[in-house]
């Protein structure tokens, strides 16, 4: 757990040096890794501001936008639970935000009005350009864990991008198939569908996808059951695992052994991260001191 501030106490960081400009509300807080993502890329960009935990009720969201606004924040992130709390209280919504479902990303504008929007959405995008060198846009995807959120910002993205084929399985299929239905405008015909999360349906459609996503929390205990049946991943495969704790997941260990391209979910944290910092700053995000930052925090060691 580390240091977070509350309203009560949120002024004082506002006149330290360098002095709390941006924030991340939550509650729970301490366990978000934002601030040792953004404060390394402010100073590298020279920027005297610092980048703070804010633990706020959901009943506190609204005075805590007043607040922040009064002391002159440039904007703030928000996490579990408030990010639909926020589709509710900002004064403007980004329509691809609202599409998500969801507000993580807070700008104050100089007239002091807010805006919210979603940054995990591009952030995915620029995850799987950047670490696969592919749009998602040409891509058949298979998405394990279409019920979550972390999963249902990814396959609306997907969907936004007009990807190839969209294959959506959860273990409560009916919120995979609900999913479904709010995608059909945008990947019509049988360009989105769902299957059961069963040995046999995951092995009939994984010869036929490209890209594999992990959106469960499975992974992150030595002890969960395997993801995918054994054997059905090819060297072909690009697979995403969401988890980042572990970094190295037994799905990304499959998928090496079958000479796949893997990943973790740090990227999408760091994507995501990047995404907001170039929309309240108007500049490319310093990423190179940001994926350090975040590797340190994760790893509780400095990065190479
Ligand atoms: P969530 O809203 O609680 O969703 C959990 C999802 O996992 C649901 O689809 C759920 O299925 C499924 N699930 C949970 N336990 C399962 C089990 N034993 N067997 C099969 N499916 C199971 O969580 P979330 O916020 O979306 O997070 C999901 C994962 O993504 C977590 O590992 C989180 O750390 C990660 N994440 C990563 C990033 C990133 O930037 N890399 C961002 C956010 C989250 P049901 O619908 O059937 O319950």
């Amino acid at each position: 757990m580390f240091p977070f501030y509350t309203l009560q106490n949120i002024e004082t960081a506002a006149r330290q040096s360098p002095p709390a400009r941006l924030a991340v509300f939550g509650d729970p807080v301490g366990h978000s890794l934002s601030p040792q993502m953004h404060n390394p890329a402010l100073t590298a960009c020279g920027i005297d501001a610092g980048y703070v935990r804010l633990q706020v009720k959901t009943d506190e969201f609204l005075p805590a936008l007043r607040v922040l606004r009064d002391l002159q924040f440039i904007g703030a992130n928000v996490t579990i639970p408030h990010k639909f709390t926020a589709l509710d209280s900002v004064d403007e919504v980004e329509p691809a935000a609202r599409r998500l479902g969801a507000v993580n990303t807070i700008i104050f504008r100089p007239d002091g009005s807010s805006l919210g929007r979603n940054s995990d959405g591009p952030g995915f995008v620029r995850t799987i350009q950047e670490e696969f060198q592919t749009p998602v846009k040409d891509l058949r995807i298979l998405l394990l864990g279409a019920g979550g959120g972390a999963g249902g910002a990814v396959a609306v993205q997907s969907a936004l991008e007009g990807c190839r084929q969209l294959i959506l399985t959860n273990r409560t299929e009916s919120k995979a198939q609900a999913l479904a239905s709010t995608l059909s405008d945008l990947l019509p015909g049988d360009r989105c569908r769902t299957i059961p999360w069963t040995a046999d349906a995951l092995r009939e459609v994984l010869p036929e996808v490209d890209l594999i996503i992990n959106g469960t929390s499975l992974g992150m205990s030595p002890d969960d059951p395997p993801l995918l049946p054994e054997g059905s991943l090819s060297g072909r495969h690009l697979v995403y695992d969401m988890v980042y704790k572990p970094l190295v997941t037994p799905l990304i260990t499959a998928a090496r052994q079958a000479g796949a391209r893997a990943i973790n979910g740090l990227p999408m944290l760091l994507w995501q991260g990047a995404q907001s910092f170039e929309w309240w700053f108007h500049r490319p995000a310093p990423v190179e001191a940001m994926r350090s930052g975040l590797t340190e925090a994760v790893e509780g060691v400095p990065a190479a």
